[in-house]
């Protein structure tokens, strides 16, 4: 599904195919989920392929894999260069990008050896036709930061937001809404979440969630277009009072919510402050108009 025999995959400084990357089932990020990764995608856009924020995800990754006392031995900037060469040597254009530090063989709890890099991508078309999600608010808190580093971008940090997936699903809902550890509205298992309440975004600060480099983007946009954004703590009754609420993140891109616990937002999608951020986004990913342009065409 997600590659071929003649897949190329970048891994520890040199191009491979799935059957040359010896991984080892016994590595260590496969049995107790020490890893740090990221998602990124290249567009096919009117100036040839086009990745998004690549050089704010690979920072992202660096910094992740830094929490673990992992360091990889490359740049954001190489790292950008070497996807366009993999995206390239695999002929992809509308596609995901997968970058995954990874160590080796240990099956002891300690921290021993270099971390290993495998940057991997698939072909990824346009989500089109998304509706708008009702949610349900998951069980599952996102996981507290005095327990491990839950703002970084770790593999061992997606079990619970698998089990909110499972749990909201089951039950009906399109999408979990998770909660911080202190009761307040964090955010979806992968994805940012905002607030429309008269004329104001609202969007939870810093600490509880992963801060999201297309949530960032909403930032510049608002600057941009005149709109207040305040990362202000949400409390789960604020639902109530909402025009509007959207998710952001590199696989969904900007998705309207219908409704919270059953409770529909007051306004419909198309007339939302969301659905103006959307526009704007899709215009500019189709146009390259967002950083990493590199023509492949
Ligand atoms: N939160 C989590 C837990 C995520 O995995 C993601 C996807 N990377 C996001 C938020 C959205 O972040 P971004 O906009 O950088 O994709």
């Amino acid at each position: 599904m997600y590659y071929h025999k003649d897949t190329i995959f970048f891994i520890d400084g040199h191009w491979a195919k799935a059957s040359e990357t010896n991984i080892d089932v016994f590595n260590q990020t496969f049995h107790y989920g020490i890893g740090a990764f990221e998602g990124i995608r290249a567009y096919h856009s009117t100036v040839g392929m086009s990745l998004f924020k690549a050089t704010e995800h690979y920072k992202r990754l660096i910094n992740s894999a830094k929490t673990l006392h992992l360091k990889i031995p490359y740049s954001a900037s190489e790292l950008v260069e070497i996807t366009h060469q993999l995206l390239k040597k695999n002929n992809l254009r509308n596609a995901y990008v997968r970058p995954l530090v990874f160590m080796g063989p240990n099956m002891e709890l300690t921290l021993k050896g270099k971390p290993r890099l495998l940057i991997a991508a698939w072909e990824w078309g346009a989500l089109l036709g998304k509706g708008q999600l009702n949610m349900l608010i998951s069980s599952y808190p996102r996981p507290d930061r005095k327990s491990l580093p839950a703002t970084a971008k770790l593999t061992g940090n997606y079990t619970h937001a698998i089990l909110a997936s499972y749990e909201v699903r089951k039950k009906g809902g399109d999408e979990a809404l998770m909660l911080d550890v202190e009761g307040n509205i964090a955010q979806a298992p992968g994805a940012n979440f905002f607030l429309e309440k008269d004329g104001v975004l609202y969007t939870p600060p810093e600490g509880h969630i992963l801060p999201g480099i297309t949530r960032a983007t909403m930032f510049e946009y608002a600057r941009e277009f005149g709109f207040e954004i305040r990362e202000e703590t949400i409390p789960v009754e604020m639902i109530h009072e909402a025009d509007s609420a959207f998710l952001t993140g590199t696989a969904s891109e900007i998705v309207g919510i219908q409704s919270i616990e059953g409770i529909k937002m007051r306004k419909p999608w198309q007339a939302s402050m969301g659905a103006e951020l959307a526009s704007v986004y899709q215009h500019r990913i189709r146009r390259g108009e967002e950083h990493g342009h590199h023509s492949i065409v």
